[in-house]
Protein backbone atom coordinates (compact mmCIF):
# COMPACT_ATOMS: atom_id res chain seq x y z
CA UNK A 1 0.00 0.00 0.00
CA UNK A 2 1.32 3.63 -0.95
CA UNK A 3 1.72 6.32 1.56
CA UNK A 4 -1.48 8.14 -0.55
CA UNK A 5 -3.59 4.92 -0.03
CA UNK A 6 -2.49 5.19 3.33
CA UNK A 7 -3.88 8.51 3.88
CA UNK A 8 -7.43 7.30 1.83
CA UNK A 9 -6.43 9.20 -0.80
CA UNK A 10 -7.83 8.22 -4.47
CA UNK A 11 -5.03 6.77 -7.14
CA UNK A 12 -6.26 8.02 -10.39
CA UNK A 13 -4.69 6.78 -13.79
CA UNK A 14 -3.41 9.70 -15.35
CA UNK A 15 -5.63 11.33 -17.60
CA UNK A 16 -8.27 9.14 -16.63
CA UNK A 17 -10.60 10.67 -13.83
CA UNK A 18 -10.03 13.75 -11.25
CA UNK A 19 -9.95 13.93 -7.31
CA UNK A 20 -12.18 17.16 -6.97
CA UNK A 21 -11.67 17.18 -3.76
CA UNK A 22 -8.31 17.95 -3.77
CA UNK A 23 -7.95 19.72 -7.01
CA UNK A 24 -10.54 23.01 -7.18
CA UNK A 25 -12.42 23.62 -10.25
CA UNK A 26 -11.72 20.31 -11.43
CA UNK A 27 -14.55 18.79 -14.06
CA UNK A 28 -13.59 16.85 -16.99
CA UNK A 29 -16.41 14.71 -17.03
CA UNK A 30 -16.20 11.22 -19.48
CA UNK A 31 -12.67 10.33 -20.26
CA UNK A 32 -9.91 12.07 -21.31
CA UNK A 33 -7.82 10.31 -23.86
CA UNK A 34 -4.55 8.80 -21.88
CA UNK A 35 -1.18 10.56 -22.26
CA UNK A 36 0.23 7.55 -24.04
CA UNK A 37 -2.18 7.45 -27.01
CA UNK A 38 0.09 7.68 -29.91
CA UNK A 39 -2.71 9.30 -32.11
CA UNK A 40 -3.26 11.95 -29.90
CA UNK A 41 -1.81 14.98 -32.30
CA UNK A 42 -3.89 12.60 -35.16
CA UNK A 43 -7.13 13.12 -33.16
CA UNK A 44 -6.56 16.67 -32.63
CA UNK A 45 -5.56 18.20 -36.08
CA UNK A 46 -8.64 15.93 -37.55
CA UNK A 47 -10.99 17.47 -34.86
CA UNK A 48 -9.44 21.33 -35.53
CA UNK A 49 -10.18 20.22 -38.98
CA UNK A 50 -13.39 19.40 -38.08
CA UNK A 51 -14.27 22.38 -36.55
CA UNK A 52 -12.71 24.52 -39.53
CA UNK A 53 -13.36 28.00 -39.09
CA UNK A 54 -15.78 27.91 -36.06
CA UNK A 55 -12.91 27.21 -33.79
CA UNK A 56 -9.86 29.74 -32.71
CA UNK A 57 -7.36 28.38 -30.53
CA UNK A 58 -5.09 30.69 -28.48
CA UNK A 59 -1.64 29.42 -26.98
CA UNK A 60 0.20 31.28 -24.23
CA UNK A 61 4.11 31.71 -24.61
CA UNK A 62 4.51 29.55 -21.30
CA UNK A 63 2.49 26.47 -22.88
CA UNK A 64 3.62 22.64 -23.25
CA UNK A 65 5.40 22.45 -27.27
CA UNK A 66 3.13 19.69 -27.67
CA UNK A 67 -0.23 21.74 -26.80
CA UNK A 68 1.11 25.29 -28.74
CA UNK A 69 1.67 23.59 -32.04
CA UNK A 70 -2.16 23.72 -32.57
CA UNK A 71 -2.32 27.30 -31.45
CA UNK A 72 -3.83 29.54 -33.99
CA UNK A 73 -1.71 32.45 -32.56
CA UNK A 74 0.61 32.77 -29.35
CA UNK A 75 0.98 35.59 -27.02
CA UNK A 76 1.08 37.13 -24.13
CA UNK A 77 -1.77 36.93 -21.89
CA UNK A 78 -3.11 40.63 -22.73
CA UNK A 79 -2.39 39.84 -26.92
CA UNK A 80 -4.58 36.98 -26.57
CA UNK A 81 -7.58 38.51 -25.03
CA UNK A 82 -7.47 40.86 -27.87
CA UNK A 83 -6.99 38.19 -30.59
CA UNK A 84 -10.20 36.49 -28.99
CA UNK A 85 -11.99 39.81 -29.35
CA UNK A 86 -10.45 40.38 -33.37
CA UNK A 87 -12.20 36.78 -34.23
CA UNK A 88 -15.67 37.25 -33.89
CA UNK A 89 -16.65 34.59 -36.23
CA UNK A 90 -15.16 31.77 -34.36
CA UNK A 91 -17.99 30.33 -32.24
CA UNK A 92 -15.64 28.61 -30.15
CA UNK A 93 -12.36 30.03 -28.20
CA UNK A 94 -10.27 27.18 -26.68
CA UNK A 95 -7.95 29.15 -24.89
CA UNK A 96 -4.00 27.37 -23.77
CA UNK A 97 -3.61 29.02 -20.57
CA UNK A 98 -4.71 29.66 -17.27
CA UNK A 99 -8.19 30.61 -15.82
CA UNK A 100 -8.01 34.63 -15.69
CA UNK A 101 -7.11 34.44 -18.97
CA UNK A 102 -10.15 32.69 -20.51
CA UNK A 103 -12.20 35.33 -18.17
CA UNK A 104 -10.40 38.25 -19.78
CA UNK A 105 -10.92 36.58 -23.65
CA UNK A 106 -15.09 35.82 -22.48
CA UNK A 107 -15.05 39.49 -21.01
CA UNK A 108 -13.81 40.67 -24.48
CA UNK A 109 -15.39 38.39 -26.71
CA UNK A 110 -18.61 38.92 -28.38
CA UNK A 111 -21.94 37.47 -26.62
CA UNK A 112 -22.30 34.43 -28.79
CA UNK A 113 -18.59 33.05 -29.16
CA UNK A 114 -17.86 30.42 -26.38
CA UNK A 115 -14.31 30.45 -24.13
CA UNK A 116 -13.28 26.92 -23.27
CA UNK A 117 -10.42 26.30 -21.04
CA UNK A 118 -9.18 22.28 -21.26
CA UNK A 119 -8.69 21.89 -17.49
CA UNK A 120 -10.38 24.16 -14.93
CA UNK A 121 -7.59 23.03 -12.83
CA UNK A 122 -5.59 25.36 -14.47
CA UNK A 123 -5.67 28.25 -12.49
CA UNK A 124 -3.15 31.02 -11.19
CA UNK A 125 -1.23 31.08 -7.66
CA UNK A 126 -0.39 34.71 -7.78
CA UNK A 127 -4.20 35.54 -8.94
CA UNK A 128 -5.31 32.97 -6.25
CA UNK A 129 -3.46 35.36 -3.92
CA UNK A 130 -6.40 38.39 -4.21
CA UNK A 131 -9.43 37.19 -4.08
CA UNK A 132 -12.80 39.73 -3.61
CA UNK A 133 -13.46 39.33 -0.11
CA UNK A 134 -10.05 40.14 0.60
CA UNK A 135 -10.18 42.83 -1.31
CA UNK A 136 -13.20 44.72 0.22
CA UNK A 137 -11.65 44.78 3.62
CA UNK A 138 -8.44 46.28 2.61
CA UNK A 139 -11.00 48.57 1.14
CA UNK A 140 -12.86 49.07 4.65
CA UNK A 141 -9.04 49.38 6.11
CA UNK A 142 -8.16 52.60 3.46
CA UNK A 143 -11.79 53.77 4.47
CA UNK A 144 -10.98 53.57 7.93
CA UNK A 145 -7.66 55.27 7.56
CA UNK A 146 -9.32 57.87 5.41
CA UNK A 147 -7.35 57.78 2.39
CA UNK A 148 -9.66 55.59 0.50
CA UNK A 149 -10.54 58.55 -1.86
CA UNK A 150 -7.11 59.52 -2.59
CA UNK A 151 -5.87 55.95 -4.03
CA UNK A 152 -6.59 54.56 -7.17
CA UNK A 153 -6.76 50.59 -7.33
CA UNK A 154 -4.17 49.25 -10.52
CA UNK A 155 -4.87 45.77 -11.27
CA UNK A 156 -2.38 43.51 -12.90
CA UNK A 157 -4.01 41.46 -16.13
CA UNK A 158 -3.18 38.33 -14.17
CA UNK A 159 -6.31 38.87 -11.69
CA UNK A 160 -9.78 37.11 -11.59
CA UNK A 161 -12.23 38.82 -13.24
CA UNK A 162 -14.11 40.24 -9.77
CA UNK A 163 -10.70 42.15 -8.67
CA UNK A 164 -10.88 43.56 -12.07
CA UNK A 165 -14.58 44.65 -11.33
CA UNK A 166 -13.43 45.67 -8.24
CA UNK A 167 -11.07 48.34 -9.52
CA UNK A 168 -13.10 49.38 -12.68
CA UNK A 169 -16.27 50.38 -9.88
CA UNK A 170 -13.74 52.35 -7.78
CA UNK A 171 -12.17 54.46 -10.22
CA UNK A 172 -9.58 52.55 -11.40
CA UNK A 173 -7.51 50.41 -14.64
CA UNK A 174 -6.05 47.34 -15.21
CA UNK A 175 -2.32 47.09 -16.41
CA UNK A 176 0.12 44.19 -17.60
CA UNK A 177 3.90 44.20 -17.30
CA UNK A 178 4.64 46.28 -20.86
CA UNK A 179 2.39 49.19 -19.55
CA UNK A 180 2.41 49.25 -15.92
CA UNK A 181 4.34 52.26 -15.84
CA UNK A 182 1.94 54.38 -17.91
CA UNK A 183 -1.09 52.94 -16.14
CA UNK A 184 0.95 53.93 -12.93
CA UNK A 185 1.40 57.54 -14.44
CA UNK A 186 -2.25 58.05 -15.35
CA UNK A 187 -3.54 56.39 -11.83
CA UNK A 188 -0.99 59.61 -10.02
CA UNK A 189 -2.92 62.01 -12.24
CA UNK A 190 -6.07 60.92 -10.91
CA UNK A 191 -5.00 60.26 -7.38
CA UNK A 192 -1.93 60.44 -4.73
CA UNK A 193 -1.88 56.82 -3.92
CA UNK A 194 -1.78 53.51 -5.60
CA UNK A 195 -3.16 50.04 -4.57
CA UNK A 196 -1.43 47.78 -6.56
CA UNK A 197 -2.99 44.19 -6.73
CA UNK A 198 -1.99 41.37 -6.92
CA UNK A 199 1.85 41.05 -7.82
CA UNK A 200 3.35 42.99 -5.22
CA UNK A 201 7.03 42.70 -7.92
CA UNK A 202 5.61 44.12 -10.63
CA UNK A 203 4.32 47.29 -8.99
CA UNK A 204 7.76 47.77 -6.38
CA UNK A 205 9.83 47.13 -10.01
CA UNK A 206 7.64 49.89 -11.70
CA UNK A 207 7.09 52.42 -9.21
CA UNK A 208 10.71 52.08 -7.69
CA UNK A 209 12.98 51.42 -11.15
CA UNK A 210 10.69 53.49 -13.78
CA UNK A 211 8.50 55.84 -11.46
CA UNK A 212 11.81 57.08 -9.40
CA UNK A 213 9.61 56.44 -6.10
CA UNK A 214 11.88 54.98 -3.36
CA UNK A 215 11.21 51.81 -1.07
CA UNK A 216 10.48 53.29 1.86
CA UNK A 217 7.19 54.95 -0.40
CA UNK A 218 6.36 51.43 -0.70
CA UNK A 219 4.08 49.10 1.92
CA UNK A 220 2.95 45.56 1.35
CA UNK A 221 -0.54 45.00 2.88
CA UNK A 222 -0.65 41.14 3.86
CA UNK A 223 -4.49 40.56 3.68
CA UNK A 224 -3.90 37.44 6.20
CA UNK A 225 -3.11 39.88 8.71
CA UNK A 226 -4.96 42.55 10.77
CA UNK A 227 -5.03 45.95 8.97
CA UNK A 228 -2.92 44.29 6.51
CA UNK A 229 0.02 43.88 8.72
CA UNK A 230 0.49 48.21 8.96
CA UNK A 231 -0.71 50.93 11.16
CA UNK A 232 -2.90 53.64 10.07
CA UNK A 233 -0.11 56.02 9.85
CA UNK A 234 2.00 53.65 7.84
CA UNK A 235 -0.97 53.67 5.10
CA UNK A 236 -1.20 57.26 5.57
CA UNK A 237 2.08 57.84 4.56
CA UNK A 238 2.24 55.28 1.96
CA UNK A 239 2.68 56.03 -1.71
CA UNK A 240 2.21 52.35 -3.13
CA UNK A 241 0.17 50.14 -1.33
CA UNK A 242 1.45 46.38 -2.50
CA UNK A 243 -0.98 43.70 -2.34
CA UNK A 244 1.21 40.60 -0.63
CA UNK A 245 1.37 38.72 -3.92
CA UNK A 246 3.56 37.01 -6.26
CA UNK A 247 3.78 34.44 -8.68
CA UNK A 248 5.50 31.41 -7.80
CA UNK A 249 7.56 31.25 -11.00
CA UNK A 250 9.12 34.18 -11.35
CA UNK A 251 9.58 34.80 -6.90
CA UNK A 252 11.90 31.86 -7.27
CA UNK A 253 14.80 33.58 -9.39
CA UNK A 254 17.02 35.10 -6.16
CA UNK A 255 19.58 38.19 -6.88
CA UNK A 256 22.20 34.58 -5.75
CA UNK A 257 21.10 33.11 -9.22
CA UNK A 258 22.30 36.12 -10.90
CA UNK A 259 25.60 35.97 -9.05
CA UNK A 260 26.14 31.99 -10.32
CA UNK A 261 25.55 32.24 -13.70
CA UNK A 262 27.69 35.60 -14.25
CA UNK A 263 30.49 33.42 -13.13
CA UNK A 264 29.44 29.89 -14.84
CA UNK A 265 28.89 32.33 -17.99
CA UNK A 266 30.91 35.22 -18.41
CA UNK A 267 29.82 38.38 -20.88
CA UNK A 268 26.42 36.48 -20.17
CA UNK A 269 23.17 39.12 -20.55
CA UNK A 270 20.69 39.00 -18.36
CA UNK A 271 17.04 38.92 -18.93
CA UNK A 272 14.45 38.66 -16.68
CA UNK A 273 10.86 39.63 -16.52
CA UNK A 274 9.31 42.48 -14.16
CA UNK A 275 7.25 39.79 -11.95
CA UNK A 276 11.05 38.59 -10.65
CA UNK A 277 11.80 40.50 -7.03
CA UNK A 278 13.17 43.91 -6.65
CA UNK A 279 16.77 42.67 -5.95
CA UNK A 280 16.92 39.95 -9.20
CA UNK A 281 15.59 43.07 -11.43
CA UNK A 282 18.04 45.68 -9.96
CA UNK A 283 21.15 42.81 -10.70
CA UNK A 284 19.42 41.80 -14.31
CA UNK A 285 20.75 43.72 -17.41
CA UNK A 286 17.34 43.66 -19.40
CA UNK A 287 14.27 43.55 -17.62
CA UNK A 288 10.88 43.41 -19.61
CA UNK A 289 7.44 41.50 -20.51
CA UNK A 290 7.16 38.29 -22.04
CA UNK A 291 7.00 39.73 -25.58
CA UNK A 292 10.17 42.13 -24.94
CA UNK A 293 11.59 39.05 -23.66
CA UNK A 294 11.13 36.61 -26.72
CA UNK A 295 11.47 40.12 -29.06
CA UNK A 296 15.50 40.91 -27.39
CA UNK A 297 16.75 37.20 -28.09
CA UNK A 298 15.20 37.28 -31.42
CA UNK A 299 17.70 40.59 -32.05
CA UNK A 300 20.18 39.08 -29.90
CA UNK A 301 23.57 39.31 -31.88
CA UNK A 302 24.81 35.41 -33.05
CA UNK A 303 27.39 33.71 -30.67
CA UNK A 304 25.87 36.30 -27.27
CA UNK A 305 24.84 34.35 -24.10
CA UNK A 306 21.36 35.08 -22.71
CA UNK A 307 20.39 34.03 -19.07
CA UNK A 308 16.71 34.06 -19.00
CA UNK A 309 14.31 34.86 -15.79
CA UNK A 310 11.28 33.56 -16.71
CA UNK A 311 8.64 30.53 -17.19
CA UNK A 312 11.01 27.51 -18.42
CA UNK A 313 8.54 26.03 -21.37
CA UNK A 314 9.60 29.49 -23.35
CA UNK A 315 12.94 29.31 -22.18
CA UNK A 316 13.60 25.94 -23.79
CA UNK A 317 11.77 27.17 -26.75
CA UNK A 318 13.83 30.35 -27.33
CA UNK A 319 16.53 28.00 -27.03
CA UNK A 320 15.33 25.52 -29.47
CA UNK A 321 14.51 28.59 -32.17
CA UNK A 322 18.11 30.32 -31.36
CA UNK A 323 20.42 27.79 -31.77
CA UNK A 324 23.14 30.02 -32.73
CA UNK A 325 22.58 32.00 -29.50
CA UNK A 326 23.46 30.89 -25.42
CA UNK A 327 20.15 30.65 -23.72
CA UNK A 328 19.82 29.11 -20.45
CA UNK A 329 17.58 29.78 -17.54
CA UNK A 330 18.34 31.64 -15.05
CA UNK A 331 17.93 29.24 -12.25
CA UNK A 332 19.52 25.80 -11.91
CA UNK A 333 16.41 23.91 -10.78
CA UNK A 334 13.82 23.20 -13.28
CA UNK A 335 10.68 25.01 -12.01
CA UNK A 336 7.85 24.94 -14.87
CA UNK A 337 4.12 26.86 -13.98
CA UNK A 338 2.20 23.85 -13.20
CA UNK A 339 -0.96 24.99 -13.45
CA UNK A 340 0.12 26.74 -17.17
CA UNK A 341 1.06 22.88 -17.34
CA UNK A 342 -1.93 21.27 -16.69
CA UNK A 343 -3.30 21.89 -20.24
CA UNK A 344 -1.91 18.73 -21.70
CA UNK A 345 -2.66 17.20 -25.57
CA UNK A 346 -5.46 15.04 -24.04
CA UNK A 347 -7.39 17.92 -22.61
CA UNK A 348 -6.95 19.47 -25.33
CA UNK A 349 -7.90 17.32 -27.87
CA UNK A 350 -11.06 15.85 -25.08
CA UNK A 351 -12.23 19.69 -25.73
CA UNK A 352 -12.03 19.82 -29.25
CA UNK A 353 -13.43 16.36 -29.81
CA UNK A 354 -16.28 17.27 -27.18
CA UNK A 355 -16.68 20.75 -29.97
CA UNK A 356 -16.82 18.64 -33.01
CA UNK A 357 -19.55 16.49 -31.05
CA UNK A 358 -21.33 19.94 -30.68
CA UNK A 359 -20.92 19.43 -26.76
CA UNK A 360 -19.24 22.87 -25.21
CA UNK A 361 -16.81 21.71 -21.96
CA UNK A 362 -15.35 23.77 -19.42
CA UNK A 363 -17.01 26.88 -20.82
CA UNK A 364 -15.68 30.09 -18.84
CA UNK A 365 -18.29 32.51 -18.80
CA UNK A 366 -18.03 36.11 -16.54
CA UNK A 367 -21.59 37.40 -14.89
CA UNK A 368 -23.05 40.19 -16.99
CA UNK A 369 -22.29 42.85 -13.99
CA UNK A 370 -18.69 41.63 -13.00
CA UNK A 371 -18.07 41.34 -17.22
CA UNK A 372 -19.33 45.09 -17.61
CA UNK A 373 -17.09 46.41 -14.55
CA UNK A 374 -14.05 43.84 -15.67
CA UNK A 375 -14.34 45.83 -18.77
CA UNK A 376 -14.66 49.11 -17.64
CA UNK A 377 -11.09 48.78 -16.18
CA UNK A 378 -10.07 47.30 -19.11
CA UNK A 379 -11.04 49.73 -21.40
CA UNK A 380 -9.29 52.00 -18.88
CA UNK A 381 -5.66 50.57 -19.90
CA UNK A 382 -6.90 50.58 -23.76
CA UNK A 383 -7.56 53.98 -23.40
CA UNK A 384 -3.74 55.05 -22.13
CA UNK A 385 -1.57 57.71 -23.38
S1 LIG B 1 3.72 31.99 -14.42
FE1 LIG B 1 3.08 32.92 -12.46
S2 LIG B 1 1.66 34.57 -13.00
FE2 LIG B 1 1.88 33.23 -14.83
S3 LIG B 1 0.17 31.75 -14.66
FE3 LIG B 1 1.97 30.79 -13.67
S4 LIG B 1 1.77 31.37 -11.48
FE4 LIG B 1 0.40 32.73 -12.64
Amino acid sequence: MTAAQDLGLPLFILGRESDTHSERGVDCPGSLPPASDPALVERARAAKAALGDRLFVLGHHYQRDEVIQFADVTGDSFKLAREAAARPTADYVVFCGVHFMAESADILTADHQQVVLPDLAAGCSMADMATFDQVEEAWEELEDAGIADDVIPITYMNSSADIKAFVGRRGGAVCTSSNARRALEWAFSQGSKVLFLPDQHLGRNTAVLSMGLSLDDCVVYNPHRPGGGLTRDRLRDATMILWRGHCSVHGRFSRQCVDDVRQRIPGVNVLVHPECRHEVVVAADHVGSTEYIIKKIEEAEPGSAWAVGTELNLVQRLANAHPDKTITFLDRTVCYCSTMNRIDLPHLVWSLESLARGEVVNRIQVDADTAHWAKVALDRMLALP
